[in-house]
């Protein structure tokens, strides 16, 4: 079985979903993975943010004018009577849920209900506009087995056997459709695995029932070389191992989400990221083999990074400073990304800033704490073994004139990592572009 994810410009409009069946084969046996429609999550997000900011007039507004665009969205999509009626049922259905909510007593909870509605609509949209057509197909609710544990960690062997009861119940269907990013939490409630997590969905389940393969469906040829948003010039990579994915992703490479190679790569199923809009294109397969020897790959930037250092003379030849370090922020659930150390100060950058307040406080027990916000960790994905030379004195030649405020090399074969302040990360990628391409 394959699993094939389409992101939301891949269902941005009526005339995309109608032309998501020149790649869906309706009669071979698939899992289809939908992201809301383009721009619904982040309509949601500001709902939420008005609900919670306590503008009930200011969401009621945004409800109705994104409640608009899906009434032209069906209009276009429906050509019976009887689909266009389902589709506006739909329609009501979600909105009114949404519209139900004020901002009394409007708690992460709500927000993460609202947050769900985009991908429940799209996928039930796809399965009316198929049954429309004559096609069969079966839509699998993701709350019913999609779920994460206290650590927000998905609960994979819950996953399988919930799915493949799920598919077992429904053998006689070739054609599956669920929705990416929802799930269910530790206590039950509506949760999701954070923006951009349909990519995450899809892997999940690829790894859940062992997939043939996992198809990532989106606006853009494959892997590039750069981030394509800010460096002209940028090419796709048309093989990639699942580690170098995965530096990419969980460093910035917006076109998968940062956790997502991982599912795949444990159990061992191709990805493939393959163009919508240009479907012959070969894409980026990522797998097992996808290494190739002695050359940069790729640059990826991940932004709304916060830099730690904490200067000590207790560090001094001292041994057990370091683990009680890292013990202030496995307390507070907090991961680390880069680290550097010097014989008495250590440098290290976190993402999640949610217990910042309580972590410097704990960590001025050690000696000053010094924080820096809007850092840029670059990231530099290639053939990086212990035998190669070179490299890293061609990154830093990039470089020379940037601040550079902390530098990881060595810490996997695939990856030399800087941090820079976020005002040069685009100047940072363009001159690494030159130099290294
Ligand atoms: P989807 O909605 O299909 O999930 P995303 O917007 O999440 O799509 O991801 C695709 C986008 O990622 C591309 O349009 C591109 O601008 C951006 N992107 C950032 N870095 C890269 C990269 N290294 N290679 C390809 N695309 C990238
Ligand atoms: N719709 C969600 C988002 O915009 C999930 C996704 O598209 O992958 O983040
Ligand atoms: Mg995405």
């Amino acid at each position: 079985m394959k699993i094939l994810k389409f992101g939301g410009t891949s269902v941005g409009s009526a005339e995309r979903i109608k032309g998501l069946l020149d790649i869906v084969r309706p009669h071979e046996r698939q899992i289809i993975v939908l992201s809301a429609v383009a721009g619904t999550t982040n309509a949601l997000v500001e709902i939420s943010q008005a609900f919670t900011e306590g503008n009930n007039s200011r969401a009621a507004q945004l409800i109705t004018s994104l409640r608009d665009r899906y009434h032209g969205l069906i209009a276009e999509l429906f050509s019976t009577e009887e689909g266009l009626q389902n589709g506006k049922e739909l329609i009501d259905y979600h909105f009114n849920l949404i519209a139900s909510f004020s901002s009394d007593l409007f708690t992460p909870v709500e927000e993460k209900i609202i947050l769900a509605q985009g991908e429940l609509i799209s996928t039930t949209l796809f399965h009316f506009h198929l049954t429309e057509l004559g096609i069969r197909s079966k839509l699998l609710p993701a709350l019913d087995f999609m779920k994460i544990d206290e650590d927000n960690e998905p609960k994979i062997d819950f996953i399988r056997d919930q799915l493949n009861e799920l598919l077992l119940q429904a053998a006689d269907h070739n054609l599956f459709i669920t929705q990416g990013y929802i799930c269910r939490n530790a206590f039950g409630d509506i949760d999701n695995l954070r923006r951009g997590g349909s990519d995450y969905t899809a892997s999940l389940i690829g790894a859940a029932i062992d997939a043939e393969e996992i198809q990532i469906w989106t606006d853009i040829d494959g892997m590039h070389n750069n981030d394509p948003r800010v460096v002209s010039g940028t090419r796709p990579i048309s093989n990639l191992s699942f580690d170098e994915a995965a530096e990419l992703a969980y460093f910035g490479a917006k076109i998968l989400h940062p956790q997502s190679v991982f599912p795949a790569q444990r159990y061992n199923v191709p990805v493939r990221l393959l163009n919508t809009m240009n479907p012959q294109a070969p894409g980026t397969l990522i797998n097992k083999e996808g290494a190739a020897k002695g050359v940069v790959r790729s640059i990826a930037a991940k932004d709304g990074i916060t830099a730690i250092r904490i200067h000590s003379s207790r560090m001094l030849l001292a041994y057990g400073f370091l683990r009680r370090v890292f013990e202030v922020f496995e307390r507070y659930k907090t991961p680390i990304d880069m680290i550097t150390t010097s014989e008495v100060a250590i440098s290290l950058t976190i993402d999640d800033t949610k217990y910042l307040v309580d972590i410097e406080r704990e960590l001025t027990d050690f000696g000053s704490v010094e924080i820096d916000r809007n850092q840029t960790i670059v990231c530099v994905v290639g053939d990086f073994a212990l035998d190669t030379h070179g490299y890293a004195s061609r990154v830093l030649d990039a470089l020379k004139h940037l601040p550079v405020r902390m530098i990881s090399y060595g810490g996997s074969d695939y990856n030399i990592s800087v941090l820079v302040d976020t005002e040069h990360k685009v100047e940072a990628l363009r001159s690494l572009h030159n130099r290294l391409f």
